[in-house]
């Protein structure tokens, strides 16, 4: 089995290895893997975020369009269920 003298990539430590392919000493890959996890806790956050707003904002759009149909089902003189289904027949 060969051995590889390497520089850390951040704390230029020199590391002692049996894998040519490491990059950092073992401090720094713990200190990376925290990083690298909390980045990505933040993207899920991020991401679950984004959706949540698109989500409401779909709901806010459909809350919106269904009050606007319902107004003018009343000025109309119909009931919601009834405007709607005569839109449908006209449409078809
Ligand atoms: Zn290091």
């Amino acid at each position: 089995m060969s051995t590889y003298l390497i520089k850390c990539d951040i704390c230029e430590k020199d590391i002692i290895t049996q894998h040519c392919n490491t990059k950092y000493c073992l401090d720094c890959k713990k200190s990376m893997r925290k990083k690298q996890q909390v980045a990505a806790h933040k993207k899920y956050e991020e991401k679950a975020n984004q959706e949540y707003e698109e989500n409401i904002i779909i709901i806010r759009n459909s809350n919106a369009r269904i009050s606007a149909i319902a107004a003018e089902a009343r000025k109309a003189g119909l009931t919601y269920g009834k405007y709607v289904a005569s839109l449908r027949e006209v449409t078809q």
